[in-house]
């Protein structure tokens, strides 16, 4: 009998059910964790503020077809003495996510280990919305020998392109207007880059766009998609746009194939 976890944060939407429909796909038995990891926020993150709703993601989960979900206290994760993380490099040292949150690959990458470890599942599903994310925790159950297969899920979009994130709902209507002009931007750098523009200035001429709609972008760049290293070659055969933004108090991120 196949198994598959699908770790998430809560605040379920359709993004995380198309995991557990994947899983579904791949699996006979489907396994949703859902924990809040103080690890991976920072000091002034919205780990307070980051919504809780367990009840209706159970029932969500129910009806989506999963089989069991695992929703551990913090003392059950991190017993009173814990002091062991994983150590990364690779594509966690690519100066995208990680320059702006320092702790935020450790904090994911160890709480991910315990839950592989724990489910013994044949598979792990992932979304590609997070996309360096995906790259660090196929890397880390590779080097660390944990028998999971991490299985990357393309991103589940609103009509109008916005990536469905749990932290949308802080968006005002104003801001939740001016949202899908990031994935608007990505794929036009992608389209730009596809027909041999160049890629730095591509790349600045998006940040500015943003800019100029509101956005406060923390990065947008073209990366070589499975190492997530800068291009340094166009013969390189996938590359990915990635960028986080500010819009208001809220950050977004999203990623897309060139
Ligand atoms: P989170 O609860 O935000 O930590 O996300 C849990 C899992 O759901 C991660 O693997 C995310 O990449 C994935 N995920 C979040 N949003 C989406 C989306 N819009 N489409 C596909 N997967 C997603």
């Amino acid at each position: 009998m196949r198994t598959a976890l699908v770790p998430t944060m809560g605040a379920l939407h359709r993004g995380h059910l198309r995991l557990v429909e994947m899983g579904l796909r791949t699996a006979d038995r489907v396994v949703v964790t859902i924990f809040v990891n103080p690890q991976q926020f920072a000091p002034g993150e919205d780990l307070d503020a980051y919504p809780r709703t367990e009840k209706a993601d159970v029932e969500k989960l129910r009806a989506a077809g999963a089989h069991l979900v695992y929703a551990p206290a913090l003392l059950e994760m991190y017993p009173e003495g814990f002091c062991s993380t994983v150590s990364l490099a690779g594509p966690a040292k690519a100066d995208l996510e990680d320059k702006y949150r320092p702790q935020f690959f450790e904090g994911v990458a160890t709480v991910v280990a315990k839950l592989f470890i724990a489910a013994g599942c044949d598979y792990a599903m992932f979304g590609e919305k997070d996309f360096q994310q995906l790259k660090v925790v196929t890397r880390m159950a590779r080097d660390l020998s944990i028998p999971t297969g991490v299985i990357g899920v393309p991103t589940v979009r609103a009509d109008d392109g916005l990536a469905l994130s749990s932290r949308n709902e802080y968006l005002s209507d104003e801001e939740r207007a001016t949202a899908p002009l990031l994935h608007r931007t990505l794929q036009e750098v992608a389209a730009d880059v596809r027909v041999g523009k160049d890629i730095t200035r591509a790349c600045s001429g998006a940040r500015d766009r943003l800019k100029q709609a509101g956005f406060r972008p923390d990065y947008l760049e073209v990366r070589v998609a499975d190492s997530l290293a800068p291009v340094e070659s166009r013969s390189e055969t996938e590359l990915r746009v990635l960028a986080a933004c500010w819009l208001g108090k809220t950050r977004l991120i999203d990623n897309v194939a060139v």
